[in-house]
């Protein structure tokens, strides 16, 4: 079992209290290593650490930045099977999840050192005895708060865009990913970034997230996690008057009218509800189906459902791993059983073995079960039956959330009704709701938050507009 020390200041050290915590194996239960536990202490060295380095890094030329940003990635493309070693360990995902999500980790970060070149500002000519413009600077000491569930390129997002728009960051990674976030630290280090730069802490999010927030040096949070803990860090941050940008929870439809090929349908519905077994801030929860072909659908669904391959997620044919946590578990078969006991139909699954959870589907759900509104986080899909596209569109939007959602209909004009009206920051026609890119905004709107990361979205989240100008010749004063 390996043991890993906290990244701060180009270095890796223990907790100042010398404390360390567990990190499991979600299919076998055993520890798989042992990772300092940061307290307020560490929190604070580390901010003080990235602050003292902002200033250098944020002087440093964009094309250097890039530079190392382009480097990380190439040791990144090089160190696939050690990352996703990391990723399928401590995190349960599949083989096939696992080099996807390395493989998106890359291109993000070439992404990011790209569009780092890219800041720009504009010039105003509204008067010509000045010169007005503005521009972007770094918002500072960037606080990246990221969850477990795809560890490795949700911290990214923030850390290599941090990085490469000149703001220094501090990576508190989830408790349930630790090393992928200690792996981050090591990627940089080995990179050549100067010291300082990133600062990787691990422990518990409670105690460090609020030290981290509170601490002066920090100007700008983005937390990805859940709705009510991006309510916490927001009120915490707004309390100081500190930007923030929150990536949340969701509750995803997928919209299938009358008219859609039902076997690309089935398998869309699959693929986006159960790839790493539901743990997907984007899966599709809600199947919201056209009553006209509801029966070939939910047939073969069903059928598609109960033969996906659940087990040992190292193993290269699994397609389900296990659930992150027992407490997990307990959630999700509390939604299930409610449902069922409330008189929804269980097409397929809706047992587990352990944090083995078979992919369950179930049918005839309504508003009174916990399912409906709540976000399950795990292997679970709701049917929903409706008789038109406007009943589709309001049951879609009958919900707290608005992360993701998809459509899948041939007919052009209900597929653009579709895509205007519903609430959600991403709207994907033909397709599942879970997609994401490097260059394209990915967020949310309502309880999923707001702020969007990737490509120039990412820029502007993480720098600060500035409007300065310049007299050509003195200004006209009344005095
Ligand atoms: P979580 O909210 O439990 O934890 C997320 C991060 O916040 C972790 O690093 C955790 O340690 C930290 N944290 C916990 N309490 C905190 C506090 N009081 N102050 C500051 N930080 C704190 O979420 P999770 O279980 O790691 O991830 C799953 C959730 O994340 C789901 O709700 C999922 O939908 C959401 N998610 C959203 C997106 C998105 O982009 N919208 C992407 C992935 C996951």
């Amino acid at each position: 079992m390996k043991t890993y020390q906290l990244f701060i200041d180009g270095q890796w050290v223990d907790a100042i209290a010398g404390e360390t915590f567990d990190d499991y194996n979600p299919y076998n239960g055993e520890v798989y290593a042992k990772v300092a536990k940061a307290g307020v202490e560490d929190a604070d060295r580390a901010m003080t650490a990235a602050f003292e380095a902002r200033q250098g890094w944020a002087a440093t030329p964009a094309i250097d930045r890039a530079k190392i940003l382009n480097k990380a990635a190439q040791i990144l493309e090089a160190s696939m099977q050690e990352f996703a070693e990391v990723l399928i360990q401590e995190g349960g995902g599949s083989v096939g999840k696992c080099m996807f999500e390395i493989s998106q980790t890359v291109d993000l970060i070439e992404t990011a050192a790209a569009d780092g070149k890219r800041v720009m500002g504009e010039v105003f000519h509204y008067d010509p005895t000045k010169i007005s413009m503005t521009m972007r600077r770094p918002r500072g000491t960037v606080l990246a708060i990221s969850p477990w569930n795809f560890p490795l390129v949700l911290s990214m997002y923030k850390v290599a865009y941090g990085l490469a728009t000149g703001n220094t960051v501090v990576l508190k990674p989830a408790s349930e990913s630790p090393v992928i976030g200690l792996k981050i630290g090591e990627l940089f280090e080995k990179a050549g970034l100067p010291a300082g730069a990133l600062n990787v802490l691990t422990g518990p999010g409670a105690v460090l997230g609020d030290a981290l927030i509170d601490n002066p040096y920090c100007s700008f949070v983005a937390i990805t996690g859940e709705t009510v803990t991006g309510r916490h860090v927001a009120q915490r941050a707004a309390a100081q008057l500190k930007p923030y940008s929150l990536e949340l929870g969701g509750k995803n439809p997928l919209i299938v009218l009358g008219d859609a090929d039902i076997e690309y349908a089935v398998k869309s519905a699959a693929f986006s509800a159960f790839l790493h077994q539901g743990e997907i801030c984007m899966s599709t929860d809600r199947i919201i189906v056209e009553r006209s072909i509801l029966e070939p659908f939910t047939q073969n669904l069903a059928g598609l459902t109960s033969h996906l391959p659940v087990g040992d997620p190292s193993q290269p044919t699994t397609f389900i791993g296990p659930v992150i946590s027992d407490k997990q578990v307990e959630k999700i078969d509390s939604h299930v059983k409610d449902a069922v006991a409330k008189g929804a139909k269980l097409l397929a699954g809706g047992s587990h073995e352990g944090r083995l959870y078979q992919p369950t589907l179930l049918a005839d759900v309504t508003p009174d079960m916990k399912i409906y509104y709540e976000e399950t986080f795990g292997p679970v899909a709701s049917i929903i039956a409706v008789d038109s596209a406007e009943e589709a569109l309001a049951v879609a939007n009958d919900t707290s959330y608005g992360l993701s959602a998809g459509v899948i209909t041939k007919d052009l004009e209900k597929a653009i009704y579709l895509g205007e009206n519903l609430e959600a920051g991403m709207v994907h026609i033909n397709d599942g709701s879970v997609d994401a890119d490097a260059c394209c905004p990915f967020g949310g709107c309502k309880g999923s938050g707001h702020g969007r990361e990737g490509g120039q979205y990412s820029v502007e989240e993480l720098t600060e507009l500035k409007w300065l100008t310049i007299q050509k010749t003195k200004r006209q004063l009344p005095f």
